[in-house]
């Protein structure tokens, strides 16, 4: 496992702040992938164009300014909704201290967060001490400091029309493929095969919306493949 990688890197390739979309923000557990189990703090950045019909985040998809809400309304939220506000990096990192959060893990997600660029956030967050994960669909390159956990949910052949990136595929430390039937496991098979990179890579079947026979088909799969089952926890335990 990849889980000890060295931060070789803390240059941001950008140094100027700017303001980031967020959905939602809150402290639980990574229910999903590598991390599950490891308490979390969750940004939620809004906006995704890939359009994946069983996309459980669907109020993240667009970016609506008449949307646009304070911060305090963000942490308010009682269920799910397509309101935001927008924050920069410091006031990001000023939060998670006022919030009084514990978990010294963030997970950056949506939405599609590699629509934005997470060199600064990032290189901040981990100069404070925290580590950080983000996941991403892998139609955008990813713009990370190098030292960030980067889980690829591919998304093959969605409405939007994106195609996974090959140096998505490379920059990845965790690929986290949702699985429904044969043809899901098949077109990761293709896209292990597009990986230029050598370094290691885990892989994880995900079975979509926790249909049996998919949970069935997920769990033959790592058997024999010795890749990992994750099962999204935080449904089964009804947490968010
Ligand atoms: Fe939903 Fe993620 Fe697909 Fe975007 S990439 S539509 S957020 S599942």
């Amino acid at each position: 496992m990849n889980l000890g990688k060295i931060p070789i890197n803390k240059i941001s390739l950008r140094e100027v702040a700017y303001m980031l979309p967020i959905n939602e923000v809150f402290e639980t557990i990574q229910g999903e992938g590598i991390f599950t189990g490891v308490p979390a703090i969750f940004l939620r950045l809004q906006g995704c164009p890939i359009g994946c019909s069983w996309c459980d985040t669907k109020h993240t998809w667009n970016i609506d300014v008449a949307n646009k809400i304070e911060i305090n309304d963000v942490l308010a939220k009682k269920a799910e909704s397509d309101k935001y506000t927008e924050l920069d990096e410091a006031q990001i990192l000023a939060l998670f201290k006022t919030q009084q959060y514990q978990a010294k893990h963030v997970v950056i997600t949506g939405g599609e967060p590699c629509m934005y660029d997470l060199n600064l956030l990032t290189s901040m967050l981990h100069d404070a001490g925290y580590s950080t994960q983000i996941e991403t669909s892998g139609t955008f390159a990813v713009k990370t400091s190098l030292d960030t956990w980067v889980t690829v949910s591919p998304k093959v052949n969605m409405q939007g029309g994106y195609s996974v990136l090959t140096e998505a595929l490379d920059r990845a430390d965790e690929i986290k493929h949702p699985v429904a039937m044969q043809k899901h496991i098949d077109e990761l098979d293709a896209l292990l095969k597009q990986r230029t990179s050598e370094d290691e890579c885990e892989v994880c079947l995900q079975p979509i919306s926790q249909q049996a026979r998919a949970t069935e088909l997920a769990m033959q799969t790592c058997i024999e493949r010795n890749w990992r089952l994750s099962i999204q926890m935080h449904k089964y335990i009804g947490i968010e």
